[in-house]
């Protein structure tokens, strides 16, 4: 089948059967199309929240699909149950619980992308974008941030007074940035502006003319007065800003941005999942969901 006759497929039968589809900012650029919303995991929250639907398609990585199943409690499906963050397959949730368990003194935070675990087991969760000015509101002088280094190394460097100590792991995509790329992206661009995620490593985000979450690059690049910006974040985002920005010209800062786990689904995929019920039915133990929503909600207060 065709890509615009599976498109027009998807849209007719997401209606009849009451489905709305939600996709993150890197998803492919057919998914994008087909989604009822496209955004970041705060934005793509609050839209499953309010939205009245009986089915949500989730289209990321599992953890977006985690999260949109604890904060709506609707039935939530991803079309392909391998696509999962390696950052999420990473981490060791019974070191935390005994880092925690030996220095109660810590308040354990975790990115809103982490897996559902790892919530549940957090004091708090928060959005890439708005990490920085909640963590500083914490009652709490120490923090132990989980699970992204460099994230976790950014929000150290930029919050004075407290101790923030970051648990191993990092975005295997925003990492592999290098600063000798953009020495190399400079040299050859020097007129453009370079704009890169706040998970790619320090030596990176200091070379940069601006470091930010994906909200936060889209919100920033809308107010540039530069027409030709290049940029440092998963390949997903130029379908988002280019849409946003049709006057602007964009360019990736490395061949290597592609999340290929976030690539995973594709327009059959969800073709699959609407028409044959392929995908995996997103189920989460009872008191794991109610302990990773209550970090959640925690978040909520401080946004
Ligand atoms: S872009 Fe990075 S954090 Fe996001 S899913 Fe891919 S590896 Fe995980």
């Amino acid at each position: 089948m065709k890509d615009k006759n599976m498109i027009d497929e998807i849209i007719k039968i997401k209606e009849e059967k009451d489905i709305k589809i939600l996709a993150h900012n890197y998803q492919n650029y057919e998914i994008q199309q087909i989604a009822d919303h496209v955004g970041d995991y705060l934005q793509l929250i609050e839209a499953a929240k309010n939205i009245d639907c009986k089915t949500i398609i989730s289209c990321g990585v599992k953890s977006l699909g985690e999260t949109l199943k604890i904060v709506s409690d609707k039935n939530v499906i991803i079309p392909v149950s391998e696509a999962i963050c390696p950052m999420n397959k990473k981490i060791n949730i019974e070191e935390l619980i005994s880092f925690k368990n030996m220095h109660p003194q810590f308040t354990i935070v975790s990115s809103l992308n982490s897996q559902v675990n790892l919530k549940a087991i957090s004091d708090i969760c928060v959005p890439t974008s708005k990490a920085v000015e909640i963590i500083e509101r914490l009652d709490s002088e120490n923090i132990l941030f989980a699970p992204d280094m460099n994230l976790g190394n950014y929000i150290s460097k930029t919050i004075k007074n407290k101790n923030v100590m970051s648990w191993t792991g990092h975005c295997t995509i925003h990492d592999k940035v290098t600063k000798e790329e953009m020495i190399n992206v400079k040299q050859k661009h020097p007129d453009r502006p370079i704009i890169v995620h706040v998970q790619c490593k320090e030596d990176v985000i200091k070379l940069a003319d601006y470091a930010g979450s994906t909200s936060q690059i889209i919100e920033y690049v809308k107010n540039l007065k530069d027409n030709k910006v290049i940029i440092g974040t998963e390949t997903g985002i130029l379908h988002v800003l280019r849409r946003l920005n049709p006057d602007k010209k964009f360019d990736l800062l490395s061949p290597t941005l592609i999340c290929m786990n976030m690539k995973k689904t594709s327009l059959e995929d969800v073709h699959r999942c609407i028409t044959e019920g392929k995908g995996e039915v997103i189920e989460i133990d009872e008191n794991v969901k109610l302990k990773a929503l209550n970090s959640i909600d925690n978040m909520m207060k401080h946004l």
